[in-house]
């Protein structure tokens, strides 16, 4: 039997969701049903160390718009969503966070704005509830710092809830960068692109699984994958610092020879070295960021791996799905 074809898919990629499974499957599924069209809730579930697996497999056994991908450990966020995309089927194709924070409702606007012909329909957040000051502070800035920085236009204050057209995602499926940025990339292909705001809801349950130290890798992946501005700022430090200290140069050899002699200044010897010393190392430091990701990408490796998929039977066993059985994505990703 072929598998039903859907016109939506909704990716919904979970690390340690255990506490939100039920209650986001009940509204995405309440919000999907109103459609009246065929649809697939597809839930990746990203390495998750509690029972988080184990519940969306037993919906996935009675709800048969249920799709499980099952990552051999932890990837992150934008890889999770990143094989939702190469295992969705749908003509639209839509990306939320399984905390609830981006209301499920607010789909169905996306809808109609990818009904009026919008390829990509980006989800604006205009408030952000209970979370906290630092959390708004730094997202903001980061939003600000990546404007400035790329020439990408990627709208301020949007997150990865998004709806994207087949066309879009079959484009993104074709990227096959490792440092996945997936806003920024979304951005970057252009299409005919449109928002709808909303406002940001507080984690139904559980705690962040973005802490700080995640939330700085994001950022500079972000900024990294997007441009090598940085690079040129660290050049014109150089320079400046250069010319600087040029000049300086002047001024001890004038002090030296026609003034004769010098006052021992180790305190602004020590300060000086410590100050080049430590600009040095962290502009090579930046260049090492490059580096390595040059490297990553290098090795060429694959981007996630799955341990196994659920939901997908029928596509496995007929192969007849345009994307291939599951026999057939299981060689091409794992
Ligand atoms: N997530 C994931 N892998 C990770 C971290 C997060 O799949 O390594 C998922 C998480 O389960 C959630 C989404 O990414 O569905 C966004 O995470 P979270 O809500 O914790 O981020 P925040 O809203 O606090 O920025
Ligand atoms: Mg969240």
């Amino acid at each position: 039997m072929k598998q039903a074809e859907v016109i939506y898919s909704v990716i919904v990629p979970m690390f340690n969701e255990e506490e939100v499974i039920e209650h986001t499957y009940d509204r995405l599924k309440q919000v999907m049903d109103q459609t009246n069209e065929p649809y697939e809730l597809v839930f990746v579930n990203d390495g998750s160390r509690d029972r988080t697996v184990e519940l969306i497999s037993m919906i996935a056994d009675f709800d048969p718009n249920v799709r499980l991908i099952n990552f051999s450990r932890n990837f992150g966020h934008q890889i999770a969503i990143t094989a939702g995309m190469d295992y969705a089927t749908g003509d639209a194709v839509i990306v939320i966070d399984a905390d609830l924070q981006d209301p499920p409702e607010v789909i169905l606007q996306m809808i109609d704005k990818w009904k009026e012909g919008y390829e990509v329909v980006y989800g604006k957040r205009l408030k952000r509830k209970g979370e906290t000051v630092f959390k708004k502070v730094t997202a903001k800035l980061f939003y600000r710092t990546l404007r400035s920085l790329t020439n990408v236009e990627i709208p301020v204050d949007t997150g990865d809830f998004r709806l994207i057209d087949r066309k879009v995602c079959d484009v993104l499926r074709g990227l096959k960068e490792k440092n996945r940025f997936v806003r920024g990339l979304v951005s970057w292909i252009g299409f005919r692109q449109t928002m709808v705001e909303y406002e940001r809801e507080e984690r139904f349950a559980g705690v962040t699984k973005y802490p700080l130290k995640k939330m700085i890798a994001f950022a500079v992946d972000g900024i990294t994958s997007f441009s090598y501005k940085p690079l040129k700022i660290a050049t014109y430090i150089g320079f400046t610092l250069s010319v600087t200290s040029f000049l300086y140069l002047l001024v001890v050899l004038v002090q030296k020879l026609a003034l004769g002699g010098t006052v021992a200044g180790w305190a602004s010897i020590v300060a000086v070295n410590l100050l080049f010393n430590g600009i040095i190392l962290m502009l090579l430091g930046l260049i090492g960021e490059y580096i390595g990701r040059i490297y990553e990408e290098s090795k060429n490796r694959p981007l996630y791996i799955v341990r196994e998929v659920q939901g997908f039977e029928d596509n496995a066993k007929t192969g007849e799905s345009e994307r291939g059985g599951k026999q057939e994505r299981m060689k091409e990703y794992v």
